[in-house]
């Protein structure tokens, strides 16, 4: 029997209940920076212009149904996904090496490369699946879930608040030949450092040497810089490079689709003799796994997704939304930056500038974060990370004041 005392009751996820507790407060100075989601100027949710557009097209045509996709998911976006994180001209691409399936969005594309790797991996134990110190917590979860047994690389240098380079490096040194490395694309989650072009070399270098596998997750292709290719620069880096690889891709950031689950997984093989068999064999197993867990993925933010992806107008205007979300992002920081900084609040704050995307880890520590919780109602999770959407230019000057008065 399933009692009370058999199963132990689970901790409540801290970012939902963190979610909770600011709905409740009835503050009107309340700022919440938890959850990562993109939030307008007024704190509200934002539609992107040409998601809206997207949304009427399929709404007035016709041929539109509510059968099944095939388990792969819908071709049009499975090819477009393809195309917008690798580059239309990848040479995987062109060597038809590349396979793809519709995920559940970006959760669901880790999951299942994650089971993927846990089932087929040719090595017996499986290798180790590395991640960075820290990284999005559910990355923990879903891997162990899967079976796969979890190590980490240093990532985050308290110090410098960037990215502690020559400790990763040694990381992936010292880790037994051919380890899985779990990279984020680009706008790092939980701290918003990311390497530079040059340390994405050495980083590959490393890797090429240990014979490491990459899984990367991109959950913020422009999003992050506004810039589509250049958020997409360290995947192309290592698949130019020779790489096998695999890819969890999400559309929920950067068309803002969170709730529809657009996702994707990609698997790049190696170049060489046998990559298209390889591919087609890899695929062939992915659409089993897929049946079984799934069966075939949901419709509506694929079809949204593969309208604005194939049509060069549409994405045009999708380009200049995802500006609008960046650019108001790099404002906010520069904002809060030049307000701490002209109040001489104690410490330095140009990680607040040189970090990127949804996320900072501004180095508040945990009793300040609990107080600005207490005694400002600014909700943010323990470890210092605030989601640069949650401010905007009604909300900054009060957030600078609140950390002011803590650092103090
Ligand atoms: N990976 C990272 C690093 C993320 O930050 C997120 C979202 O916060 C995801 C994956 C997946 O999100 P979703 O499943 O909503 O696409």
């Amino acid at each position: 029997v399933f009692t009370a005392a058999a199963i132990a009751a689970a901790p409540e996820d801290p970012l939902f209940g963190l979610m909770a507790a600011y709905r409740q407060d009835p503050s009107p100075n309340k700022i919440d920076l938890g959850i990562g989601a993109y939030r307008d100027d007024n704190a509200k949710p934002w539609i992107l212009p040409v998601v809206k557009k997207a949304d009427t097209a399929i709404h007035n045509d016709p041929a539109v149904n509510h059968e099944y996709l095939p388990i792969a998911g819908l071709g049009a976006y499975t090819s477009a996904a393809q195309k917008l994180v690798l580059g239309a001209d990848s040479p995987a691409i062109r060597e038809k090496r590349v396979c793809t399936l519709q995920s559940i969005s970006g959760t669901g594309a880790v999951h299942l490369g994650g089971l993927f790797l846990a089932k087929f991996h040719p090595q017996r134990p499986q290798p180790q699946i590395y991640l960075s110190n820290p990284t999005w917590a559910n990355h923990h979860q879903i891997f162990s879930n899967v079976g796969l047994s979890i190590a980490q690389y240093p990532y985050f240098s308290p110090q410098t608040k960037g990215l502690d380079l020559d400790g990763m490096l040694a990381a992936l040194r010292a880790a037994p030949r051919g380890s899985i490395i779990l990279l984020h694309a680009c706008a790092h989650n939980p701290t918003g450092v990311d390497p530079t072009p040059e340390q994405w070399q050495q980083i590959a270098a490393v890797m090429r040497e240990q014979g490491h596998f990459p899984f990367f997750d991109t959950a913020y292709q422009g999003f992050a810089s506004g810039d589509l290719a250049r958020d997409a620069w360290a995947i192309r880096y290592f698949v130019e490079q020779g790489f096998e690889l695999c890819i969890a891709q999400s559309f929920a950031k950067n068309l803002g689709l969170y709730g529809e689950r657009a996702g994707a997984f990609h698997f790049v093989s190696a170049p060489g003799a046998d990559a298209v068999e390889s591919s087609q064999h890899v695929a062939s197993q992915l659409a089993i796994l897929q049946r079984s867990e799934i069966s075939n993925p949901p419709a509506y933010g694929a079809r949204i997704a593969s309208l604005i992806l194939n049509d060069s107008q549409l994405f045009a205007e999708w380009e200049a939304d995802l500006r609008t979300m960046s650019g108001r992002i790099q404002e906010m920081r520069a904002g809060l930056r030049a307000r701490l900084e002209e109040r001489g609040t104690p410490g330095a704050w140009n990680h607040i500038t040189e970090q990127i995307g949804m996320f900072s880890f501004t180095g508040l520590t945990e009793p300040q974060v609990k107080v600005l919780r207490d005694q400002w109602h600014i909700y943010m999770t323990k470890n210092g990370r605030i989601s640069m959407a949650g401010l905007n230019t009604h909300n900054l000057d009060y957030f600078a004041e609140a950390v002011d008065s803590v650092v103090r």
